[in-house]
């Protein structure tokens, strides 16, 4: 790279050379014309062609320069790559001979400057950036009436091991939040449509009766000096909630300000860029090298429901209007659990999250979403034996889903996974009344308005149609 910066920089200079020679030639137009005496119409467009190919000479200089720039940029992002991984790797080694290992500064500090993933792995690269956010985050509102960030769980396709998209494909993380100390979160049931929903009531509790490890606080409630320290620092109450009930946005608006904060501490943001983009219920960024897209990344937040598999998060519901303290319920984590079990038990070349790919790869997107596609796929998953899934049953598995799609659309209900169904696994927490419940049928929307249901019915089809150039054409 450098041989070739080299190359375009002499190159760059006899360019220069020639339009210098070009500018006395243009500087002095009486010998010109005295050469030329006699050819009138000829000088004219001699003139012009030369002041033509300034231009066009001009444009070849912006151009090299533009791309001697490009890759001194790009050796200088390499060199501070190796710098870094260096500089880690004397950490490593430093670390061995050094005896304040249980340090929490120190700790700190290597967690945040550990070596720079090996970004080849997305899944591990995200999760290695998050992990460090939540450090410092943690560490910055230690011991204060701020919630406190538990490791974020991976959710989503991605990480499910499929996806409905080709690329853009965004990392989806939970981060769960805990009431701080002095505090409690109480879960309030509110609306049942669409889905079940709750509120987060925030209330200060009596800590005095507690035992009090070193740096932590002592009673909000009941100790002045605490009290006033509440009233003046970060709260949770005066900071993330409307009401007493913790706020979505606020939370979220809160996230994005400290990601932007603490981005330029991490090694990272050496090499690559980060660009907030605008979500009012999340918070969601982008991390780019150059121009080139690296992750599309969306943290959600979650109230774990007691200790279930079972969260509150600040994911957006189908509705027209979500209230700002609105948490609906999510599965995300239980779908997540559900689908390691299943690899864990199922052949590895199992089919199953191809043949989920694939049918939500052929889905239109208006009256069926994957969610729809892949709650199908969880029922199937659990009626019939994993060894069914295997490659060369791939296609008897595909006509399965849509057949069972199909009698789902004929009977105007599909039921939820995870509410009121007996063969949802053990392994997997449920709080007992989701256990305990009726099903919840999630095409209730379908019995409810016939037009939706014939919609339903035609895109079925054309689904089908779309599954079947799948097949035979790839496309
Ligand atoms: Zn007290």
């Amino acid at each position: 790279m450098e041989q070739r910066a080299e190359m375009l920089n002499r190159e760059m200079t006899r360019l220069w050379q020639e339009v210098e020679e070009m500018s006395q030639e243009q500087r002095s137009p009486e010998q010109t014309n005295q050469r030329q005496s006699g050819f009138a119409w000829a000088s004219l467009l001699l003139s012009a062609l030369q002041h033509w190919q300034c231009w066009a000479i001009a444009g070849v200089l912006v151009l090299l320069f533009g791309l001697c720039w490009w890759l001194r940029k790009w050796s200088c992002e390499a060199e501070t790559q190796e710098e870094s991984s260096d500089r880690d790797v004397e950490e490593e080694e430093d670390e061995e001979g050094n005896d304040d290992a249980n340090d929490p500064g120190r700790y700190l500090e290597d967690a945040i400057q550990r070596r720079v993933q090996n970004w080849d792995r997305p899944c591990e690269a995200v999760n290695s950036l998050v992990e460090k956010f939540i450090i410092l985050f943690n560490n910055d509102f230690f011991n204060t009436s701020f919630p406190v960030l538990e490791k974020a769980i991976e959710v989503g396709s991605v990480f499910e091991g499929w996806s409905p998209h080709e690329e853009d494909i965004p990392y989806c993380l939970l981060v769960p939040l805990k009431p701080p100390r002095g505090h409690i979160f109480h879960l309030e049931p509110c609306s049942m449509w669409p889905g079940r929903n709750f509120r987060v009531r925030v209330e200060l509790v009596c800590t005095c009766g507690m035992v009090q490890p070193t740096r932590e606080t002592r009673c909000f409630l009941h100790d002045p000096e605490e009290e006033q320290r509440r009233n003046e620092g970060p709260s949770i109450l005066q900071d993330l909630c409307t009401g007493s009930y913790l706020d979505v946005q606020k939370t979220a608006e809160w996230f994005q300000k400290m990601v932007r904060r603490f981005w330029k501490d991490l090694p990272e943001s050496a090499a690559y860029r980060l660009m907030p983009l605008p979500s009012e219920r999340s918070c969601k960024f982008r991390v780019l090298r150059g121009w080139e897209k690296m992750f599309l990344i969306e943290l959600i937040f979650g109230v774990q429901e007691g200790d279930s598999d079972i969260f509150l998060s600040s994911q957006y519901i189908e509705a027209a209007y979500t209230s700002r303290t609105l948490w609906p319920e999510t599965y995300a984590v239980a779908e997540m659990k559900f689908f390691r079990l299943i690899a864990s038990q199922a052949q590895p070349d199992s089919f199953h999250l191809r043949c989920l790919q694939l049918c939500t790869r052929s889905l239109m997107g208006r009256e069926f979403s994957a969610y729809t596609l892949k709650t199908v796929v969880m029922h199937l998953l659990t009626t019939m034996p994993l060894s069914h899934w295997h490659r060369r049953h791939f296609l008897q598995r595909l006509e399965d889903i849509m057949g069972y799609l199909q009698s789902c659309l004929k009977k105007r209900c599909l039921n939820h996974f995870f509410i009121g169904n007996d063969n949802v696994p053990d392994v997997i927490i449920l709080p007992l009344e989701l256990r305990m419940t009726e099903p919840f049928n999630i095409f209730q929307h379908l019995a409810q308005n016939p037009n939706a249901h014939e919609n339903a019915q035609l895109e079925f089809e054309e689904m089908q149609h779309r599954l079947h150039g799948l097949l035979l054409h790839g496309r």
